[in-house]
């Protein structure tokens, strides 16, 4: 397994809609392995497919948050969102591609997901807690949606500035 360089905002690739999973290849398999061992290692809870720069509809996740580290990996692909709870959720979030930023969003506080798991089985599944917020965050991404755009543009602005500021630091590094 191989750890890969996360995108940070702002880049093309995270404003991109992926493409749905059409054959699950070796490729792909080696792919949500490295997403898996990449989203502990940074660490967090979830990371989808544009944030490696690969422009699949696959995400991965745990929200175990386990401290004994018992790990609960999730893999993915072509998830849709079947049905989503009148009552809301807000949780205080972040995102790997955009590192040390946090904000307060709003969404369904529960989620039915279906999705194509790496058996080839279709699953779906109620999320809710952390679980609910994650899926719906990394989902957004293969919409090329960030959690910064529920915000107000001002509040937007301010983030993506930091994020040009730290790649600039970044690259002179
Ligand atoms: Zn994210």
């Amino acid at each position: 397994m191989t750890i890969r360089p996360i995108l940070i905002h702002p880049d093309p690739r995270l404003k991109k809609v992926a493409d749905p999973v059409t054959e699950i290849t070796d490729d792909l398999r080696r792919a949500a392995d490295d997403m898996l061992e990449t989203m502990y290692d940074a660490p967090g809870v979830g990371l989808a497919g544009p944030q490696i720069g690969l422009m699949k509809r696959i995400l991965v996740m745990d929200c175990s948050k386990d401290p004994e580290g018992s790990r609960n990996p999730m893999v993915l692909m072509n998830p849709e969102i079947t049905w989503a709870s009148d009552e809301l959720n807000t949780y205080e979030e972040g995102c790997l591609s955009i590192p040390e930023q946090y904000a307060e969003v709003t969404r369904p506080a529960q989620v039915e997901v279906r999705w194509l798991g790496l058996d080839g089985q279709l699953h779906e599944q109620r999320f809710d807690g952390l679980w609910a917020t994650c899926v719906q965050h990394e989902i957004d991404h293969l919409n090329g949606k960030l959690f910064i755009d529920y915000l107000s543009p001002l509040k937007r602005q301010l983030i993506t500035r930091r994020m040009i500021k730290l790649k600039r630091e970044m690259a002179r590094a």
